[in-house]
């Protein structure tokens, strides 16, 4: 497209987490002609959020996390949430198979495992939830092959950790698909980098943080960076520009200056995980158990229990405990959240900031919650877990979105991502973190269709496309047969279960 030069590019993708790294895998299998720079502040790819031990690594797919099936007011449950994640995680699949069928991707164990995921909860009120919950999603065919029980024998045979030591007593239940995974983001990062880093017109420059982004004169941007070690600053001119930054994604909108971009905020939430490495606890646990979050807390802090597979090892992860801390990034500045503050989210700051007094006292809680404090909450799940065989760690830092309200100026916090496009459709930001990573193809998708809709025709991009993702157009909400069908054949590739 462009006229091959030094410093000008078709594409420039800010970051290089796993959102950039399955842009450019689309845009390069779609056009391969595009030059296209992927520009990242760090000396690797996937060393924020997208990093294994940052993030859960569960394929979300709303089978085991209960925040995504609210219970109305009749008592009946709401899965249409749940439905949207559910399908936007087969379109990740779908992509992870065209890759190795393509043998763009040698082995697929070196980034998703088979894992089953559960629902486990406890005490009368949680048991008729779950039971609603299961009654609603079992029938529907994105759900099928759920399981439910009542029974504590049951539940210890699907994860006996979280059964020993309980009261025999207590009111339990829980739910299981098997077709669950667990996914190694960093990894996948790295495998999708390495190979855009092999094609011709794909150039990757680490050490390089993104400080300006201003119009060309010639429709698109002039992206302005310094050399993280030396400062030194360069730029690279870009038609489109990604703005895959992660927590900094809000900053560089700002930066754009575009209008639509003007009145958003960021409100950081930090992480901490239990990580346990010990063989003979992580070899007798086999599934991501996701409990209910406690009454008022919001829905990052929902505790689950996790198998990990990560670098070949097995072992677990529990939490997360949120917090709060003011960076954007976790290899960012404290001074983040104060230099985000601007004229125009001032006011949706300070009105989330007031309606949302609840959440802050939550997060600063967990905060000031001592380590005792938090084994507890382990121990609640798993009671006969041991203190030494856990240690602290760190997760990935989420921004979550402050969204402002155009009618009075006011502003309300999302939990969910956004994509926000200038009119030009030259550039787009990608700002919030849930569901995530699963969901990276329907967010690449969804940029197609945002910024380069006129390219999603017969005689262009389409047929690529559809090769890509087969199922692409259709509902797979609605469709039973295409959504059995690419369960089928998503499954034997990736080498998960179906059933
Ligand atoms: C605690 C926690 C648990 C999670 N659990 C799950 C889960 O179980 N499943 C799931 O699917 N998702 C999960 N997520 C979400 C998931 O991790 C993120 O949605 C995903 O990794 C975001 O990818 P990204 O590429 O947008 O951002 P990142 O991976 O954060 O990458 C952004 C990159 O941009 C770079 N960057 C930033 N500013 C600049 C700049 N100015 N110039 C150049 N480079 C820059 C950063 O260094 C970084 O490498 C979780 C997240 C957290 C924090």
């Amino acid at each position: 497209m462009s006229a091959p030069g030094t410093d000008n590019y078709d594409v420039v993708l800010i970051g290089a987490g796993i959102m950039s790294a399955t842009l450019g895998t689309f845009l390069k299998e779609l056009d391969p002609s595009l030059r296209i720079a992927m520009i990242e502040r760090l000396e690797d790819c996937a060393q924020e959020s997208s990093q294994a031990w940052n993030n859960a690594g569960t394929g979300h797919a709303a089978n085991c996390e209960l925040n995504y099936t609210p219970q109305r007011d009749d008592g009946s449950i709401d899965i249409s949430a749940a439905l949207k994640v559910n399908t936007q995680f087969d379109l990740s699949r779908q992509l992870w198979t065209y890759l190795v069928s393509k043998g763009t991707i040698k082995d697929p164990q070196a980034f998703i495992h088979a894992c089953p995921h559960m629902s486990f909860v406890w005490g009368g009120k949680n048991v008729s939830f779950l039971k609603a919950r299961f009654d609603e999603m079992h029938v529907h065919p994105c759900f099928h092959g759920m399981e439910y029980t009542e029974d504590q024998a049951q539940i210890s045979h699907w994860a006996p950790l979280i059964m020993e030591g309980r009261d025999p007593h207590q009111p339990v239940a829980a739910t299981r698909i098997i077709t669950g995974t667990d996914v190694d983001y960093g990894s996948l990062t790295h495998l999708l980098v390495a190979q855009l880093s092999t094609q011709p017109g794909f150039d990757l420059r680490y050490n390089r943080e993104v400080t300006t982004l201003e119009r060309d004169g010639n429709n698109g941007w002039r992206v302005g960076f310094k050399d993280s070690k030396d400062q030194a600053t360069g730029s690279v001119n870009a038609k489109f520009v990604f703005i895959g930054a992660g927590g900094a994604a809000i900053e560089l909108l700002e930066k754009s200056g575009i209008p639509e971009g003007r009145g958003y905020g960021g409100f950081p939430v930090s992480g901490i995980w239990l990580r346990c490495e010990v063989d003979a606890v992580a070899q007798r646990h086999h599934a991501k158990v996701y409990g209910k979050a406690a009454e008022g807390s919001p829905p990052m802090s929902v505790p689950h229990l996790d198998t990990r597979m990560i670098d070949g090892k097995r072992s677990l992860l529990f939490g997360p405990y949120a917090g709060f801390s003011t960076k954007f990034l976790k290899h960012g500045s404290v001074t983040d959240l104060l230099d985000s503050i601007t004229h125009d989210n001032i006011v949706p700051l300070l009105e989330v900031a007031k309606d949302n007094a609840g959440l802050e006292e939550y997060l600063i809680g967990q905060v000031l919650q001592s380590g005792h404090h938090q084994f507890k909450a382990l121990l609640d799940f798993f009671p006969h877990a041991r203190r030494g065989d856990w240690i602290e760690a760190v997760a990935g830092q989420r921004v979550q979105i402050i969204k402002p309200d155009t009618g009075d100026m006011g502003g309300r916090l999302e939990v969910g991502t956004e994509l926000v496009p200038a009119e030009d459709k030259s550039l787009v930001a990608l700002l919030g973190a849930s569901p995530g990573a699963s969901t990276a193809a329907a967010v690449a998708l969804q940029v197609l269709h945002a910024c380069f809709p006129d390219k999603l025709t017969d005689g262009a991009w389409l047929p690529k496309l559809k090769q890509i993702i087969p199922t692409y157009g259709i509902d797979l909400t609605k469709d039973a047969d295409a959504l059995r069908t690419s369960r089928a054949v998503t499954a034997k590739a990736l080498n998960t279960e179906n059933v």
